[in-house]
């Protein structure tokens, strides 16, 4: 069941802000309000979707269309030794917004991970 009043709806609403790196027709990204890292980004669609379960095949295709195009600048920004491309489904998997999303997370040599 997907819930329009979770956080990344409102978001993409524009009733709360955020830190938008990226938009078009169908997807939204911006920073991660308690990031793991330095360049930590989220990536989402427009349309609504619980989880990678409830999402429309091709809306999907064009998330992770998005989320490569978006990670590709964030390592040209950053410059990490690394990257985590993650995405978690219902809470027993660590979810906690209900609206399906790809992190970007940039991993640096001898930096931990935050949270
Ligand atoms: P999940 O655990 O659902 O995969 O990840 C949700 C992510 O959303 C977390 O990394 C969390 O820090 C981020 N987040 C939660 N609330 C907000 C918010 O209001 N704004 C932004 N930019 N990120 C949020």
């Amino acid at each position: 069941m997907y819930d329009p009043n979770n956080i990344f709806a409102k978001i993409l609403r524009g009733e709360i802000p955020a830190f938008k790196v990226y938009e078009d027709e169908h997807t939204l990204a911006f920073m991660d309000v308690m990031p793991q890292s330095e360049g930590h980004t989220l990536v989402i669609p427009r349309t609504q979707a619980r989880n990678f379960f409830d999402i429309d095949a091709d809306a999907l295709a064009r998330l992770i269309k998005s989320t490569q195009h978006v990670a590709k600048a964030v390592r040209a920004a950053f410059n990490p030794d690394g990257m985590r491309i993650i995405q978690f489904n219902e809470p027993a998997a660590g979810q906690t917004v209900f609206h399906i999303h790809f992190h970007i997370v940039p991993c640096y040599e001898g930096r931990e991970l935050k949270g």
